[in-house]
C-alpha cells in the first residue's frame, strides 16, 4: 500500500508532488549572493539572458548598512586609468537605456571639476587621459576660474579641468530600479536571506537562515561581508573595510551651491590638508546642504560599523571648506555612514574563483564602484556563464594579489 494512495490525511497524498516542487523551487541557474548595486545589475543581466536567478541579500530591503545607499553618486569619465573612462563609455548607454527601460530618470549632467597642484601626479594623469580619449573637456585657468565657478577659490599653483557629461546618479532610485526590472524578468529577490554557508561543487549549495537553494553557478557581490562569506570558499582576499562618514554642509545663503545654480560636482585630487581626494556635490538632495566627503575613512568591522568613531577626516574637511569654499559653514550639518571596501590597488576584483569556476567574485570596489554597475553586472554575468569577457580583465585579476591572497582551507 503506498502512501499516496491510502493515507487518510490530505497532505500525505500531495507529498512527492509538493517535494519535487520544492526541489525545482530550490535550484537555479545562478545565485548572487548581495543585494547591492553591483548584485542587482548582475541578477538583472543573468535575468536578461533567461537565466533562473536567486538574488539573496541578508538585510530587509532598501538598507542603509553596506555601501550602495544614499541619494547620489557621482558619474564620471575623468580617472587616472584608460581602461575606466572605455567602461565609463558603455556605462553612460547602459544607464540611459534603463532610464528608458523603466521611464525614470538617474542622472543629471552637472560637469565634475577636478583640481590638482599643477605637478600632481594624478591630477595631470586624469587630465591625460580626457585629453587623449577625446572626452569633451574645458580647462579652467586662473584667471577665468571664478568666473565660471565663483562660489569656489582654486589655491595658487593648482590648476582644473571640468570633465563635461559627467554628473549625478540617484543611487537609491537606481538600486530599486533595478531591482524591479530584475524581478519585471523573473528573477526572485529573497531578503531578509543572511547566507550562512556556500558548499562547492559542480553544482554549488546556498545555505541561509531559511533554506537551503543549489544552482549551477554562484555570483559573491557581498561588499564589505565579501571575505566573510570567501571564508566558506576556502579565500581571503586583501581587502580592508573602511567606514565612511558622509557630511553635508550648510549654505551660508540658500541656493548657492545649488545644482540648478550650476555648481558642478568636484574632485580635489590632493590638497593643502591631505594626499587623499575631497570630493562633492551641489546641493539637491537636501535643499541647502552640500555633500563634501573625504575619500578614505577607518578600519571597521562591517557589523559594528559605528562603533568606528574617528572624525579625523571631518578636521581635514573642515580646513578645506574654511580656505576654498567661503559660502559654506564649516561645520558638518549633518552626517551620514557608508562603507568602502578597499584593496591595496584601489582595483576591483572582478574573477573567477582560483579553486571553483562556478563561484564568481565581485569585490573591493574601493569607493569608487557604483557608477560602473551596469559594466559590471555584464561582466560577472558573462563570467559567470562562462563567456569571454567584454573586457580585459586582467587589472581586476585575484592573481595580482598572490602574495596577499591567504588560503584558508
Ligand atoms: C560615501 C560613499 C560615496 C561613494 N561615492 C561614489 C561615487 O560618487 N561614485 C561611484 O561610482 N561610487 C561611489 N561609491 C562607491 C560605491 O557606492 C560602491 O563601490 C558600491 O556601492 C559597492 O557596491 P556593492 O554591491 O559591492 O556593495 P554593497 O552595496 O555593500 O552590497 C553588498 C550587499 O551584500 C549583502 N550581504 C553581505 N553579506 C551577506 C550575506 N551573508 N547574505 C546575504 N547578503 C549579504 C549586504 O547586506 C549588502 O546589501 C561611494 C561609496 C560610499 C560609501
Amino acid at each position: 500500500m503506498s502512501q499516496t494512495q491510502d493515507c487518510p490525511h490530505e497532505v500525505c497524498s500531495t507529498l512527492p508532488l509538493l517535494t519535487a516542487q520544492m526541489s525545482t523551487e530550490r535550484e537555479y541557474d545562478c545565485i548572487v549572493i548581495g543585494a547591492g548595486v553591483q548584485g542587482s545589475f548582475t541578477a538583472y543581466q543573468l535575468a536578461k539572458n533567461n537565466k533562473k536567478t536567486l538574488l539573496l541579500e541578508q538585510f530587509v530591503l532598501p538598507h542603509t548598512r553596506g555601501s550602495s545607499h544614499g541619494q547620489t553618486r557621482i558619474i564620471r569619465k575623468a580617472y587616472t586609468q584608460d581602461f575606466y573612462t572605455h567602461m565609463m563609455e558603455e556605462c553612460y548607454v547602459l544607464w540611459a537605456q534603463l532610464e528608458r527601460e523603466a521611464g525614470v530618470k538617474l542622472y543629471r549632467q552637472t560637469g565634475l571639476l577636478v583640481m590638482g597642484p599643477e605637478n600632481s601626479n594624478n591630477y595631470q594623469l586624469i587630465r591625460n587621459t580626457l585629453q587623449r580619449n577625446k572626452i569633451p573637456m574645458m580647462t579652467l585657468t586662473h584667471d577665468n576660474f571664478s568666473q565660471h565657478i565663483p562660489q569656489m577659490k582654486l589655491a595658487k599653483g593648482y590648476e582644473a579641468v571640468v570633465d563635461i557629461t559627467a554628473g549625478v546618479l540617484y543611487a537609491d532610485r537606481a538600486l530599486s530600479t533595478i531591482q524591479g526590472q530584475f524581478q519585471r524578468l523573473g528573477g526572485i529577490i529573497k531578503d531578509k536571506e543572511m547566507v550562512t554557508d556556500i558548499k562547492p561543487g559542480p553544482v554549488v549549495t546556498v545555505s541561509t537562515n531559511a533554506g537551503v537553494y543549489r544552482a549551477k553557478s554562484v555570483v559573491i557581490t557581498a561588499g564589505p561581508w565579501a571575505n566573510k562569506m570567501l571564508a566558506h570558499t576556502g579565500l581571503q582576499l586583501p581587502l580592508e573595510v573602511v567606514k565612511i562618514n558622509v557630511c553635508y554642509w550648510k549654505e551660508k545663503v540658500p541656493g548657492t551651491y545649488n545644482v540648478k545654480q550650476r555648481f558642478p560636482c568636484f574632485i580635489l585630487t590632493e590638497g593643502e590638508e591631505s594626499n587623499e581626494d575631497i570630493y562633492g556635490l551641489p546641493s539637491n538632495e537636501y535643499p541647502g546642504l552640500v555633500k563634501i566627503c573625504y575619500h578614505m575613512g577607518s578600519k571597521t568591522n562591517p557589523d559594528q560599523r559605528d562603533m568606528q568613531t574617528d572624525r579625523s577626516d571631518i578636521d581635514i574637511l573642515q580646513c578645506f571648506i574654511h580656505r576654498c569654499l567661503p559660502g559654506l559653514i564649516p561645520e558638518p550639518a549633518v552626517v551620514e555612514h557608508c562603507m568602502y571596501t578597499l584593496t591595496p590597488d584601489r582595483h576591483f576584483v572582478l574573477d573567477c574563483h582560483p579553486n571553483y569556476r562556478n563561484i564568481v567574485i565581485g569585490a573591493g570596489f574601493s569607493g569608487h564602484g557604483f557608477k560602473f554597475g551596469p559594466v559590471i553586472g555584464k561582466l560577472l554575468c558573462e563570467l559567470s556563464l562562462g563567456q569571454e569577457p567584454s573586457y580585459d580583465l586582467s587589472p581586476f585579476q585575484i592573481r595580482r594579489f598572490q602574495a596577499q591572497t591567504k588560503s584558508v582551507l
